[in-house]
């Protein structure tokens, strides 16, 4: 296919994405077609045919042929070619931004912040080499004990439209340097950037069929879920389809991870710092328009924090549509966003700051930032995953209730509080039910080499995608205790 070129926010169209199977460009063989559009311009720019279980059965094929050459490297020749796609991702770093911008609809800052952090997994996957020694003891006299950390075979990922660049390379590195061979499907909302992502593996040295990449929605997930040659899969989406990927892929028997939704908690008390605060609730609501797993959804305003809330709205009321704040990537979740922002309305919540309406063009899909004050609990803004640039704020009395109802919330991706007060910090951080959280930080990510993944309905599986967990995940350690004739005596309690 020719190079995915586009070189500013002005429509571009792109050609028909095929299939990446052995290396190649292949016609996928199944009878529906999608249409990826430009969220920004709300028209089309590209289209492609699903992949169908006999596509799926092709690069599981493709991925037979050079696996076993490919697991005989060594892992810093594996991780060699890590290091080569770190300098082409850098070398074609304004293309690849420009394609996430294309079709997610982020604004050029958030997509080569997204392109960065994808870089920032790839040196994490250069670094496995020094990391995956495993574990070796002398367990009795002349008895030794060693953990080697093995390929699970031909492994799968799943991977949502929001982050079209970052999430595949959650998982690329540790599965591929781990010496596995991948089958990759993008959401088929956004499936350019993996179209470069796949050339720039080649071109970075990796064998043919070693990364395969298919596209297609519920159908081709399924296949991939059903295919017994497949050993691993993983999954980063919705809790409802987390849920149902989780359970079928399992029922074949393989190892999976499956990474759901959120609904995050930021809980502010009265003496947090009023800048910080502000500028990191802001930053966290209405990042990504608010598309992100770990954005802030509810503010729980924990006694008198009025002056944080007017600075926030002061700040919101100042973004700039289409420079500051990126577009909805697709038009239904516009309808879905508006809807929650009407109903919290009707039933008596103040919206503060209203983003129904708000548009940097005529074409496009846009939600302007939304602050809904006085929610209560238990509605539908207070409980549901909204996924977009929507703050609501539920007001609680002390801090034990603000910790409640964090509590009582099924998801448990991330939660955070802003306070100067050590041992407010130090209780929330004990007693929250999330498994990424935030002292005075809005977004809290934990970086390689620590694990990314949540808690309860965000995660199904064990483990954490990213960091050494990632590593863990796509490799099964295999233990080896070695004896020589010299210690024939020794015993186990030797
Ligand atoms: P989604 O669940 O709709 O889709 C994710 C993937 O699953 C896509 O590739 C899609 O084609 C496929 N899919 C959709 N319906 C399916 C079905 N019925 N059966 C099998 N496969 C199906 O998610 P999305 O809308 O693309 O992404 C947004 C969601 O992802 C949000 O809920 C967000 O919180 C979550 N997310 C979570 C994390 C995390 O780390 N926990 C990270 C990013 C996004």
């Amino acid at each position: 296919m020719p190079k995915f070129t586009a070189t500013s926010y002005e429509f571009t169209s792109f050609p028909a994405v095929q299939n990446w199977i052995g290396g190649q460009w292949v016609e996928p063989t199944g009878s529906q077609t999608y249409d990826v559009i430009n969220p920004r311009h709300g028209k089309s720019m590209s289209t492609f045919r699903s992949a169908t279980a006999s596509d799926i059965a092709d690069a599981v094929s493709a991925a037979k042929v050079h696996l076993s050459e490919w697991q005989s490297r060594p892992i810093r020749e594996r991780a060699m070619v890590f290091y080569n796609l770190r300098a082409l991702m850098h070398e074609n770093l304004e293309e690849l931004t420009w394609l996430v911008s294309h079709e997610n609809g982020k604004t050029y800052a958030e997509s080569k912040a997204e392109v960065l952090k994808g870089i920032e997994c790839v040196e994490f996957g250069c670094s496995l080499p020094n990391m995956a020694a495993g574990e070796q003891l002398d367990v009795s006299r002349g008895v030794n004990c060693k953990v080697v950390y093995e390929p699970v075979g031909i492994v799968a990922g799943v991977t949502p439209f929001n982050f079209p660049m970052m999430v595949p390379l959650w998982m690329l590195p540790q599965a591929l340097i781990g010496g596995n061979a991948f089958i990759l499907k993008a959401s088929e909302q956004v499936p350019l950037s993996v179209v470069r992502l796949a050339e720039m593996l080649q071109e970075a040295g990796l064998p043919d069929g070693i990364f395969n990449f298919v596209n297609g929605g519920k159908e081709t997930v399924e296949a991939l879920c059903d295919n017994e040659d497949i050993d691993a899969l993983a999954f980063v989406g919705s809790t409802r389809v987390a849920k149902l990927v989780y359970g079928r892929a399992a029922a074949t028997g393989k190892r999976v991870l499956c990474l759901g939704g959120a609904k995050n908690h930021l809980i502010v008390v009265p003496d947090a710092d009023l800048d910080l605060t502000a500028q990191n609730v802001m930053a966290s609501f209405t990042g990504c328009a608010g598309q992100r797993c770990m954005a802030a959804a509810v503010l729980v305003a924990v006694g008198n924090v009025d002056h944080i809330i007017e600075e926030v709205c002061k700040r919101a009321r100042a973004m700039k549509m289409g420079v500051e704040l990126g577009a909805i990537t697709n038009a239904s979740s516009v309808t879905r966003i508006t809807g929650y922002i009407d109903r919290a309305e009707t039933a008596g919540s103040n919206v503060l700051v209203d983003g129904r309406g708000q548009t940097a063009n005529d074409t496009g899909y846009w939600v302007g930032p939304t602050v809904i004050d006085n929610v209560p609990k238990g509605t539908p803004a207070a409980c549901d995953e909204i996924f977009g640039p929507v703050l609501s704020i539920v007001h609680v009395a002390t801090i034990e209730e603000a910790i409640q109802l964090e509590n009582s919330s099924p998801y448990g991706n991330a939660a955070a509080v802003y306070t100067t007060n050590g041992e407010i910090a130090q209780r929330v951080m004990r007693e929250v039910s999330a498994g990424m959280c935030g002292v005075n930080v809005g977004v809290p990510v934990p970086r390689e080499p620590f694990g990314f993944g949540g808690w309860n309905d965000s995660k199904f599986g064990h483990g954490n995608i990213t960091g050494w967990d990632g590593f863990r995940f796509w490799t099964r350690p295999r233990k080896v205790t070695t004896k020589w004739a010299l210690q024939k005596d020794a015993t186990w309690m030797s």
